[in-house]
């Protein structure tokens, strides 16, 4: 399908370069040509379908590089809790019990929920089961997403198939809408060993089925809380002096595909070794806050030029998938414990949003930005808002006033997915309802299990 939309304001996020009066010209998956409405309603006149964008701005679409998508069944199941015994005693003993087909439903609402908050890709870490799972739930909405299974020392076997599985049938598949990404869940989940023999799969894996232009990454947990190098030595003894990046570097697993979520309890050591290595950064405020987790030292990871991009993480740590809320928080909260308001200004921050988020998933070469040959994903906000207005800055106003629902059209690989706020690919109300069982199911199958 062809596509112009014109009279928009275009946030291209290439060179901070703003167009008003702008136009995007769009053929099939890819951006034609970026311009002044004048020049394009000139060249491109028959066979595009026109979206009148006046009054609205054009953004690429947000990179949201933490997720677990499925987990949006258990959203408010366990609140308040510290993270450990919220992962422990509360969300694996019912995560244990969820079918293929849970995963599946889950993983559509956050589907569903992220373009409607005009999040375009996801990176999403689950259980992966061939049946059903996050990839075919992705590929149903139209959702540009890499889904990860996540793996853990007491499950190598089963992580491995699972892990030849997803890359086999879904790694670049559905017109390269969908990656796929290796899991090591965290270092304290997964031993020495283990955690090199998942570096070494993830190698094999490209060898097979990536390649430089479609890598296979690595998506895991690191330093989420200041406590993480006990939890490494009491699970399998071993000694950390210097700092969890160091510790994983000694086993020579980092470089540019891992993104590691979190790096809250970091060292200098460990900051060093990452700019080494050229680790990318998936930083999640929201969820960091609401777990007591602390705060992750981003100002000093973005003077290093280190990638930092943004997270949600999950739907029962945040607990919505609203790239809006978390650009909000990045930017307030450095500020706040800093007590340097200069820290994380609103272009930086909508940076982190959006081509950061396509840096650190090595993606950058298709996504990320508006410009001429990547991949279409688009959103249009509608600033005709009070909350909007009057308009002094449009960065200031979609960092720190712009909220979810102001999206109002959404195009991923060149596919309108949302249009006026209606999804077009997929039917809101049954994947509300069948959420709604599945959770119910889950909780009577949880009754009896306790019994
Ligand atoms: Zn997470």
């Amino acid at each position: 399908m062809n596509v112009l939309i014109h009279n928009g304001t275009i946030l291209t996020l290439k060179n901070r370069k703003i167009i008003y009066q702008g136009a995007v010209a769009v053929e099939d998956k890819i951006i034609v040509d970026v311009g002044k409405t004048t020049e394009l309603k000139r060249k491109y006149r028959r066979g595009y379908e026109k979206i009148d964008a006046k009054g609205k701005v054009i953004i690429p679409g947000f990179v949201n590089t933490h997720q677990h998508a499925a987990m949006s069944l258990l959203r408010g199941y366990a609140d308040d809790l510290p993270l450990k015994e919220w992962l422990e005693k509360w969300i694996w003993p019912i995560e244990k019990l969820m079918t293929p087909h849970d995963i599946y439903i889950g993983a559509l609402l956050t589907a569903i929920e992220s373009i409607m908050s005009g999040i375009t890709t996801v990176n999403t870490m689950y259980h992966y089961t061939p049946e059903k799972n996050e990839a075919k739930a992705f590929a149903d909405a139209g959702l540009r997403g890499i889904i990860g299974h996540v793996c853990f020392s007491w499950r190598k076997k089963e992580d491995k198939n699972a892990l030849e599985n997803l890359a086999k049938n879904w790694h670049n598949k559905v017109e390269g809408l969908i990656r796929v990404s290796v899991d090591p869940h965290a270092p304290y989940t997964v031993d020495p060993e283990y955690m090199k023999g998942l570096r070494n799969l993830r190698d094999k894996l490209n060898e097979k089925y990536g390649s430089e232009k479609t890598p296979i990454i690595w998506h895991t947990h690191i330093a989420e809380t200041a406590d993480e190098t006990e939890k490494i030595k009491n699970a399998f003894n071993v000694q950390i002096r210097r700092g969890i990046m160091e510790y994983l570097d000694s086993l020579d697993v980092l470089d540019e595909k891992v993104v590691a979520a979190h790096c809250v309890a970091l060292t200098d050591r460990d900051i060093a070794v990452m700019k080494k290595r050229r680790v990318k950064v998936s930083h999640n405020p929201v969820s960091n806050l609401k777990l007591a987790s602390g705060i992750s030292p981003v100002p000093q990871m973005l003077t290093e030029n280190i990638t930092v991009s943004l997270g949600t993480d999950s739907p029962c740590s945040n607990n919505t998938a609203d790239m809006f809320d978390v650009m909000k928080t990045a930017a307030l909260v450095h500020k706040g414990v800093n007590k340097n308001p200069t820290l994380l200004p609103a272009e930086k921050v909508l940076e982190m949003a959006t081509i950061e988020g396509a840096k650190a998933l090595l993606w950058e070469n298709e996504i990320g930005t508006i410009e001429a040959g990547k991949k279409a994903d688009l959103v249009l906000i509608d600033f005709k808002k009070p909350h909007l207005c009057p308009l002094h800055s449009e960065i200031s106003h979609l960092v720190y006033a712009a909220k979810a629902s102001d999206v109002e059209t959404v195009i991923i690989n060149g596919k309108i997915v949302m249009e006026n706020r209606k999804i077009t690919t997929v039917k809101i109300d049954s994947v509300m309802k069948e959420a709604t069982k599945a959770k119910e199911r889950l909780l009577t199958k949880l009754k009896a299990n306790v019994k």
